[in-house]
C-alpha cells in the first residue's frame, strides 16, 4: 500500500552528494532510494565552484550542458591583498579536457542532479527523514518519518512540519550524505575529529553587477579573508569570514561597510539580493564508515568555507565508494575492509599545501587559504596549486 521498502542501497540526504551517490548506485544496477528530510531551504542559492574533474564526472552523466547553462564558466582564480593583484591560477594550466570551472547555485546543481536521478528511475523521496537505523548481519533497518506541512496561520500564512506517519525500510547498504550534522554519524557513534576552528561567514548574493569580475577573486587576509564568485548573468556573491558573529543585521549597509573595508571600488550598481550567515566547524569522520553504513560529503568531512574542496572531493569519493558497494552487493558481502578507500579519503583531507623553492612570498604566506579556494581535490588540486609554486605535501 505504501510502496517498496527493500533496497540494495538507501542514500540518506538528498543534497548534491546524496543525489550523486544515488546516480552512481543506480548506474551500477542497484535498486536505490534517496531519502531527504529537508523542509525549508537553507541558503538555497549559495554558489559552489566545480572543478575540472567534477565536471568530467558530471559530464559522464550527461549533465555538463545543464550546468554550463545554469552556472557561470570561470577560467581564472585571482589572488589579491590590500587591493593589489598578487597573481592568479589559470584553470587551463591544470591541463585536461575541462579547462574551466563552473560556478553554480546550490539549488541549480541539485535540480540538474535530481532530473538525472528521476531519468534513471531512482527515487528521491522528499520530506522523508531518517530517525534511526540498526545494522544487522544481512542489512540495515532504517526508521523513516514522512513529514507533512501543516498550515497554522489564517490571516498571515504560516506553517509547521509534522510527522504524518512512520515506517521502516531495509537496505543492504546505507550511504549517509546527511550533511555536516549527520544523524547517521551520531547514531553509529562515529567520531568527528576537529580539523580546525569553527568560523562564521557572511554570504552576500548580488545582482545588477555592471562589468563585474569574470574570475573568482580571493582576498588573502588571515584576519578577514574574502572570496568573490561570479554567477550567471549579472550576478555574483561575496563571502567574508568574521572573527566573531557580532549579530549585526545582514543588510545592504552591512555589505557596503564590509566592501569598503575589504574590496573598495567593487560592484558599481550592485544590488543585494539575499544574505546569510553560515558557521562551519571543520572535521573529519574517522573512520568514515564500516560494514554496511558509509558516510559521504559533509557528513564525512565538513570543511571551512569557501569549501572549494568539499564537493570536488566528495564526488571523487562517492564514485569510488559506490564502486565498492556495487561489488560487495554482487558478492553479497559487507563493504568492510575498504582500507585503501579510507586511506585515499583521509589523504585528500590531511595533505597540507607546502611551498616550492620558487614560490612567491605571498603564496608561501597564504598557502592554506589558497588551497582552500581552489576547486579540486587530490592530484587535481596539486595541478591547480603548481602555477603559484605550491604542492600538497
Ligand atoms: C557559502 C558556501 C559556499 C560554498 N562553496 C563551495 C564551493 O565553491 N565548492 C564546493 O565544493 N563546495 C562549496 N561549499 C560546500 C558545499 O555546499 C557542501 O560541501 C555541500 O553542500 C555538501 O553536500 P552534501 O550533499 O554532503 O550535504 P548538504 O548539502 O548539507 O545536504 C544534506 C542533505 O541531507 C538532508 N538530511 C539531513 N539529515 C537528514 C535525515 N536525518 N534524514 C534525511 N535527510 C537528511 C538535508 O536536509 C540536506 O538536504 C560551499 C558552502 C557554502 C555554505
Amino acid at each position: 500500500m505504501f510502496g517498496k521498502h527493500d533496497f540494495d542501497a538507501v542514500v540518506v540526504g538528498g543534497g548534491p552528494v546524496g543525489l550523486y551517490a544515488g546516480l552512481c548506485l543506480a548506474g551500477r544496477g542497484l535498486e536505490v532510494e534517496v531519502l531527504d528530510g529537508r523542509t525549508d531551504p537553507h541558503l538555497p542559492h549559495h554558489p559552489v565552484a566545480l572543478g575540472p574533474r567534477a565536471l568530467e564526472r558530471l559530464d559522464a552523466l550527461g549533465l555538463l550542458p545543464a550546468l554550463t547553462q545554469k552556472g557561470r564558466v570561470v577560467r581564472r582564480v585571482a589572488f589579491e591583498r590590500d587591493g593589489a593583484r598578487l597573481g592568479h591560477v589559470d584553470v587551463e594550466a591544470a591541463g585536461g579536457a575541462y579547462p574551466f570551472l563552473v560556478v553554480i547555485g546550490y539549488d541549480a546543481l541539485e535540480s540538474a542532479l535530481e532530473a538525472a536521478l528521476s531519468a534513471r528511475h531512482a527515487r528521491r523521496r522528499r520530506h522523508h527523514e531518517l530517525e534511526g537505523l540498526t545494522e544487522h548481519a544481512q542489512g540495515v533497518v532504517i526508521e523513516v518519518a514522512k513529514l507533512e506541512r501543516v498550515y497554522t496561520g489564517y490571516i498571515v500564512a504560516q506553517h509547521e512540519w509534522e510527522v504524518q506517519r512512520r515506517f521502516e525500510e531495509r537496505a543492504r547498504f546505507v550511504v549517509a550524505a546527511d550533511g555536516a550534522g549527520s544523524l547517521v554519524r551520531r547514531r553509529c557513534e562515529i567520531p568527528l575529529r576537529a580539523t580546525g576552528a569553527a568560523r562564521t561567514w557572511e554570504v552576500f548574493e548580488l545582482c545588477g553587477l555592471r562589468d563585474g569580475p569574470t574570475e573568482m577573486v580571493v582576498r588573502l587576509d588571515d584576519a578577514a579573508p574574502g572570496v568573490y564568485c561570479p554567477l550567471p548573468e549579472d550576478g555574483g556573491a561575496w563571502l567574508f569570514a568574521r572573527a566573531a558573529d557580532d549579530g549585526a543585521p545582514l543588510d545592504a549597509g552591512r555589505f557596503r561597510t564590509l566592501l569598503g573595508r575589504h574590496a573598495a571600488g567593487f560592484g558599481e550598481g550592485a544590488e543585494l539580493r539575499r544574505a546569510a550567515r553560515v558557521t562551519v566547524a571543520p572535521g573529519l569522520a574517522e573512520p568514515p564508515g564500516r560494514r554496511r553504513v558509509w558516510l559521504a560529503g559533509d557528513a564525512a568531512h565538513p570543511a571551512d568555507l569557501p569549501g572549494a574542496r568539499s564537493l570536488n572531493a566528495a564526488f571523487a569519493e562517492v564514485h569510488d565508494l559506490t564502486d565498492h558497494i556495487a561489488a560487495r552487493a554482487a558478492e553479497d558481502t559487507t563493504a568492510g575492509g575498504l582500507d585503501a578507500y579510507v586511506e585515499a579519503m583521509r589523504a585528500r583531507w590531511t595533505r597540507a599545501p607546502v611551498a616550492e623553492a620558487d614560490a612567491p612570498p605571498w603564496a608561501r604566506a597564504h598557502a592554506d587559504q589558497i588551497a582552500a579556494c581552489l576547486p579540486g581535490a587530490g592530484p587535481e588540486l596539486d595541478r591547480l596549486l603548481a602555477p603559484v609554486g605550491l604542492r600538497l605535501a
